[in-house]
């Protein structure tokens, strides 16, 4: 067993025992927020004929050179094309096409004039202006080329590319199947939300925000009972998530107390503990475990340590074993707009926001920096990483940041 390991190690050994999902095929209309398994890629180039972007009249860009607002080229309408319809006619000198938005250009025509440029008089339009040709023209293959890639394996599937499957007459494609992760809160102070709150006692918030969490990932978590810190209590349902779940997932009980037994509980079920312990802060005293092949994660009961130590190392394993090809949160440089009064001892975790101010991006770090500050939780969309052996931070030092939440939710 390793013990008091960085934060890249530990994430190491659980990706590397990390399994891999199962496919099915599923039909685009419920693929939505699934990982794909199989690349798609175009089977035709889009469009598949030169069309029309917007109403007006479709022609030959060499019959406009003499034009001029005083001296227009009177061009004779032969047909009107709408959305839908092919052209019956060829374009000739002297000769245009009435075109609707979404209407194939017909042979001969090289460019389209708005509706709006042009002087309609009965079956002539008069033309003001030379035209170059092939503008206002969408052309074969313009927005997707046949072969270009429209779903990649390990990336979830949105609403835009399930568009773009549709646009192409694909009806199915393979994504990974979903996986489940039990939660067990583990601790005697708990209790749930409909039992009374008698003096010492707290409402159990982990279960909670663990469950979203996962929700927020793509899975249907098993919520499983909670257990007091009862070390035969806490391996028997431990057991239970095993059976019910591929990842395990606890919550208190892990640290060097007299109570702290999920450790020894995890060893009566004949586990191997990968580590306890990871230097990083908050939320070092945790662990993590494999019971044939299956995974138990033990996190802090302190709701905040417990969030981000979910986040930094749970949350790379779920998306593994989920099919992601990308596991890890994006990170970017940016400068505090506000400083930290504390030195940094171990590798310490701030929450922060991303927020704009004269242009540019800042972060700001979160007033309230305990373990049980949930609140700060809610608001932050930054994990700040500060290097073990920092002293305090200034406004002004640049910092480097997991992307956690939203970028989109900057402030103004
Ligand atoms: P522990 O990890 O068991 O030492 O717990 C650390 C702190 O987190 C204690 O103050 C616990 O009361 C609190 N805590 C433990 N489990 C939960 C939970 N499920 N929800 C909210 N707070 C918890
Ligand atoms: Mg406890």
């Amino acid at each position: 067993m390793r013990q008091n390991i960085s934060l890249e190690e530990a994430q190491h050994l659980l990706l590397e025992r990390a399994t891999s999902p199962g496919e099915c095929e599923l039909s685009i209309g419920e693929a939505l927020g699934r990982i794909v398994s199989r690349d798609v890629v175009a089977a035709q180039s889009l469009p598949s004929f030169d069309r029309s972007p917007l109403d007006g009249y479709a022609l030959r860009a060499c019959d406009t050179m003499s034009a001029q607002p005083t001296q227009p080229v009177t061009l004779w309408v032969i047909e009107e094309i709408p959305a839908g319809r092919a052209a019956a006619k060829t374009v000739t000198g002297g000769t245009a096409a009435k075109v609707l938005t979404g209407a194939p250009i017909p042979e001969g025509a090289d460019v389209v004039v708005k509706q709006e440029d042009v002087f309609v008089d009965g079956n002539l339009i008069h033309v003001f202006q030379p035209l170059r040709a092939r503008n206002n023209v969408v052309h074969i293959g313009e927005n997707i080329k046949h072969g270009e890639m429209l779903a990649k394996q390990g990336t979830i599937v949105t609403a835009a590319i399930i568009g773009l499957l549709a646009e192409q007459g694909i009806k199915t494609l393979y994504v990974y199947e979903p996986i489940k992760a039990a939660i067990i809160s583990t601790g005697d102070e708990l209790v749930g939300l409909d039992e009374p709150l008698t003096l010492g006692k707290i409402y159990d918030s982990n279960r909670h925000t663990l469950q979203a969490r996962c929700k927020e990932l793509g899975i249907d978590p098993v919520l499983l009972a909670n257990v007091p810190d009862c070390r035969a209590q806490i391996a028997a349902r431990i057991e239970e998530g095993l059976a019910a779940a591929d990842v395990v997932i606890t919550t208190g009980g892990v640290s060097v107390g007299d109570y702290d037994l999920v450790k020894d509980a995890v060893e009566t079920l004949g586990a191997s503990i990968l580590f306890w312990r990871v230097d990083i802060k908050p939320g070092s005293p945790m662990l993590a475990a494999v019971k044939d092949g299956k995974m138990i994660i033990g996190l802090s009961g302190n709701p905040v340590a417990a969030m981000i130590t979910f986040d930094l190392l749970a949350v790379p394993l779920l998306k593994k074993m989920m099919g992601y090809n990308k596991y890890f949160y994006s990170r970017l440089q940016g400068t505090l707009v506000n400083g930290f009064h504390k030195a940094s001892e171990q590798r310490r975790f701030l929450r922060a926001k991303l927020l704009t101010e004269s242009g540019r991006l800042w972060i700001r770090l979160m007033g309230m920096q305990t373990n049980s500050a949930l609140k700060s939780m809610a608001e932050c969309n930054l994990f700040v990483d500060i290097p073990a052996g920092s002293g305090a931070l200034a406004a002004g030092e640049t910092v480097l940041a997991h992307v956690v939440g939203k970028i989109q939710d900057v402030d103004e």
